[in-house]
């Protein structure tokens, strides 16, 4: 897992933005060649598990850097070039006059810093079937220009344009995809639609025949047996983290492997229905005091005593790690920050069933500057010294909370979080 200062460039505006293959929004398909017998396999653009139906091969998707895909071009022997455009989808949280605004994202937007190309596909990856780039795909594929967030903060939320490069801020890219295009006598032609580009003039034309390709890239199929004692490990189809149940351990994929995440569960004490994942994240902060569960209290004007033993005590910042609703994402983390629970470690995995989790460490890292915000009991100065701060990113685990059905409601065995069990996305999960 790879993690980076977060950037705060930032004043009056907070606005992040982390992946989320939530129900309600729009998801691609991608059709992939089973790599054992050669089925097709058509999987949904969040699934990380490739499951063949006829030789009942299980493999995990992995990838060096975002996933890529294209969509076909129908005559693919004609010179294709594919134009990269970043796939931006999510949960965007906006601050504007102290007040937090929060939408979905669901857009893709130009992945070069030439004009020329239009600037977003719209709905087209939705109409038709995606594949993964490989190095055996025909065509000269493009490399990416500007970087997600530059491009991104040329967009509101809708993908419109807007003005606020300087005080936004956008969490991580879903992916790339490629549309292809053709030189066509002197024209650059739309491979789907076999119509010129529009607004590519001859100038335009040059400057995009002479871009550089992509580096190579290949989507990566990863073995699920456990790398510790080669049990089957289990997880939901979307699942960014798989467990053994034979040596209890929980395991990531990151760039070709799986690598072991720490993490427990929390002792319930009643039976508990359903165990929810949390990140709990440590981190180090320039430009703010945030060293100790003290210092949280100061933010907050939270009604404890700053005592010396809490002067002392480490500070965890916590974040879901599983897909939510956005105002309910961030009603948990900061609920559960300001409560910092106090941690009964336990040994082995339950036997009620875990939610998946759908939300990666470094997206949840990225929301610490968000739940500060929503904790910070003066605002206006939060926000004012925000492009001072530098959040250096320190440990984590996962953290397995118990919850108890009341009625429609997921309650928290111990903290009295509720929840309506409807808004966790769980797809006929429960
Ligand atoms: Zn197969
Ligand atoms: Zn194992």
């Amino acid at each position: 897992m790879r993690f980076m200062p977060l950037k705060q460039s930032f004043s009056n505006f907070l606005h992040l933005m982390i992946s989320s293959p939530y129900n309600v929004q729009r998801t691609w398909q991608i059709e992939q060649q089973c790599p054992q017998c050669g089925a097709p396999v058509i999987l949904d653009e969040t699934e990380r598990l490739f499951l063949c139906g006829y030789c009942r091969t299980k493999l995990y998707l992995a990838s060096a850097g975002p996933f890529r895909y294209y969509i076909p071009p129908p005559l693919p022997d004609r010179g294709i070039l594919f134009i990269p455009y970043w796939r931006l989808k999510g949960l965007a949280y906006r601050m504007a006059d102290l007040e937090f605004q929060n939408r979905f994202v669901d857009t893709n937007i130009l992945a070069l810093d030439t004009a020329g190309p239009p600037t977003s596909l719209g709905l087209r990856p939705q109409a038709m079937k995606l594949r993964f780039v490989s190095a055996k795909t025909e065509g000269r594929f493009l490399a990416t220009g500007r970087l997600p967030r530059e491009a991104a903060s040329r967009f509101d939320t809708d993908g419109r344009p807007t003005h606020l490069t300087e005080q936004s801020y956008i969490g991580e890219t879903v992916s790339i995809i490629y549309a292809p295009v053709y030189l066509e006598g002197n024209f650059l032609h739309d491979a789907i639609l076999r119509k010129p580009l529009p607004d590519c003039g001859k100038e335009a034309r040059n400057t995009l025949l002479t871009l550089p390709n992509a580096a190579p890239w290949q989507v990566r199929f990863v073995s699920t047996l456990c790398p510790h004692c080669g049990w089957d490990m289990e997880g939901e189809r979307d699942a960014l983290v798989m467990t053994c149940r034979n040596c209890s351990s929980a395991w990531s994929c990151d760039e070709e492997e799986f690598r072991p995440v720490p993490f427990h569960y929390l002792k319930s004490p009643s039976e508990a229905f359903i165990y929810l994942p949390f990140w709990r994240l440590s981190a180090r902060f320039e430009g703010v005091p945030m060293d100790s569960i003290a210092d949280l209290i100061r933010l907050g004007n939270l009604p404890r005593v700053a005592t010396p033993a809490l002067e002392a005590a480490p500070v965890h910042f916590w974040s879901p790690a599983f897909k939510v609703n956005p105002a309910l994402f961030i009603r948990w983390a900061r609920q559960m920050t300001v409560f910092q629970p106090d941690e009964t470690a336990m040994g082995n995995l339950p036997k009620v069933p875990a939610h998946p989790v759908t939300l990666p460490l470094c997206e949840a890292f990225e929301t610490i500057p968000i739940t500060m915000a929503s904790i910070a009991a003066n605002k206006r100065m939060f926000l004012a010294g925000l492009p001072d701060v530098r959040i250096h990113p320190g440990e984590s685990r996962l953290v397995y909370h118990p919850f108890v059905l009341r009625q429609n409601e997921l309650v928290h065995a111990t903290m009295g979080l509720t929840v309506d069990r409807r808004a966790l996305s769980f797809g006929g999960f429960l």
